[in-house]
């Protein structure tokens, strides 16, 4: 039986791309074969890897201009990655720091460079965010970097940072593919595949072109921006079978109605949910009205001794993975772009019920 399936990630798939997937497996394209047993240098597989970034850049917005990089090392590889291809050794990396995933982007530049954490939500519990005009960013700075949504809190930008003529750079992980995004505002966009865009294992760099060849020598050429954007993120064997998949969930995506259907439908989940639990004297969420994500919903229950018997009763039901993060406790909602409306009303039927016999 599929399950609803509410983990941060790897989280769930679209049905339709796990079936599609499944028809395709033996026999891919008329090869006789897996995609996963391809050559990354067969005609399919270029076409394939051609056709998902010609799709990205469709669906996205993103103009000529940018590089469309498909690489490995997660999104943490990227933490590092950035400073290295942005910044000379001893440069100031201007950083937005809103919850777990701000301060973990930090703390690997810091190992690259000097870093100017120039917003800091801390003194809130990582529930708020900072005011849109109250943070200046050093002209001298490399990048500005922050993360549009922060998985573990549940804390999403309602707004992209000005940072004048500095270039914005955004962890977008768990929320790309999930609303329009202006991607002109951006020097550079990154994003783990594992929530909102396929399995794990592929990483999405988009970056603007102006901002390549100024990799450190040091640089681990499998991150180099220049070299992985002169080589079609080729230089070496890429996630294939990711790519693949990540095609699918465009396809599926494109399907729906493309990212103004997305954010509808993401929209109207998320306000089902945070409606429930603020109606709610059982439930609350703790983050500041303005600042709450669509994608990843924390909440508690007054009684804190009741939260095993929730996330083992709600998997009981078929919903699965409702756990906080280990380090924040609680419970946690990841309603990605696969989760359908149907999943959302299911989770909220469960938590009347639970109150009723619980409350
Ligand atoms: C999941 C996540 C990461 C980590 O991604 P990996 O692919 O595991 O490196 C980083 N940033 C955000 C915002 C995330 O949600």
């Amino acid at each position: 039986m599929r399950v609803y399936n509410f983990s941060a990630g790897p989280a769930m798939m679209p049905l339709e791309v796990l079936e599609r997937a499944r028809t395709e497996l033996l026999d891919w394209r008329g090869s006789g074969m897996s995609v996963m047993e391809v050559s990354h240098r067969s005609k399919a597989f270029i076409a394939c890897a051609a056709e998902t970034e010609a799709l990205l850049r469709r669906i996205l917005g993103i103009g000529d201009d940018y590089a469309v990089l498909f690489l490995q090392g997660g999104a943490f590889g990227q933490f590092a990655a950035l400073p290295l291809n942005f910044s000379a050794p001893g440069q100031q990396l201007a950083y937005v720091c809103t919850g777990d995933w701000s301060k973990k982007a930090v703390a690997e530049a810091r190992r690259y460079g000097e870093v100017a954490v120039v917003a800091d939500e801390s003194a809130s519990g990582f529930t708020t965010l900072p005011a849109a005009s109250s943070f200046a960013v050093d002209q001298d700075a490399a990048y500005l970097h922050y993360t549009p949504n922060e998985t573990i809190r549940g804390v999403e930008f309602d707004y992209v940072p000005d940072a004048g003529a500095v270039p914005v750079v955004a962890d977008m992980s768990s929320t790309i593919l999930s609303r329009p995004v202006d991607v002109p505002r951006f020097g550079a966009i990154y994003a783990g595949a594992q929530k909102n865009m396929g399995p794990a294992g592929l990483v999405v760099v988009i970056v603007r072109r102006d901002l390549l060849g100024k990799a450190r020598p040091e640089t681990p050429t499998v991150w180099d921006y220049t070299v992985q954007a002169g080589a079609d993120s080729m230089i070496n064997t890429p996630p294939t079978f990711a790519i693949y998949l990540l095609g699918l969930v465009l396809e599926w995506i494109d399907e729906l109605g493309g990212l103004d259907a997305m954010a509808a439908r993401n929209r109207a989940k998320a306000e089902a949910l945070y409606s429930f639990i603020d109606a709610s004297g059982f439930y609350s969420n703790p983050v500041e009205v303005g600042a709450r994500s669509w994608m990843n919903v924390p909440f508690l229950v007054a009684d804190p001794s009741l939260e095993k018997t929730f996330v083992a009763q709600a998997a009981d039901a078929g919903l699965t993975n409702l756990a906080g993060h280990r380090s924040v406790g609680g419970m946690r909602a990841s309603i990605y772009n696969a989760m359908p409306p149907e999943g959302v009303t299911a989770l909220i039927d469960f938590m009347k019920e639970f109150e009723r016999t619980h409350g």
